[in-house]
């Protein structure tokens, strides 16, 4: 991971932090000092799963939520089946992309 990925990488741990009111996004308990939280990937960022998808969409923020480690991560992935959840979440991605790059 080069340099600028690290800082990207940081800075959405940063704003999940603020979004997610310092909580965990899988058992809702706050983050405590010293433990260990995790970036989760939503739709995990598997070769074929990256593939199917997109790279834009598996590394955007939105497929990502702050946990903590180990059971916490593993209880926000969503199975990357064709069903209608993954489908509005991958929709959702989209449309933000859209306005991101209008502006
Ligand atoms: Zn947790």
């Amino acid at each position: 991971m080069n340099l600028y990925e690290q800082d990207r990488i940081q800075q959405i741990r940063e704003n999940k932090l603020v979004e997610q009111n310092g909580k965990c996004a899988a058992c809702g308990k706050y983050f405590k000092n010293g433990e260990k939280i995790e970036l989760a990937h939503i739709l995990p960022q598997r070769r074929w799963i990256l593939k199917m998808y997109g790279e834009a969409i598996i590394h955007h923020p939105m497929n990502m939520r702050l946990t903590h480690a180990g059971d916490c991560n593993a209880r926000v992935q969503m199975s990357p089946n064709k069903s209608e959840l993954v489908m509005k979440h991958v929709q959702a991605i989209e449309e933000k992309i859209e306005e991101e790059q209008r502006c």
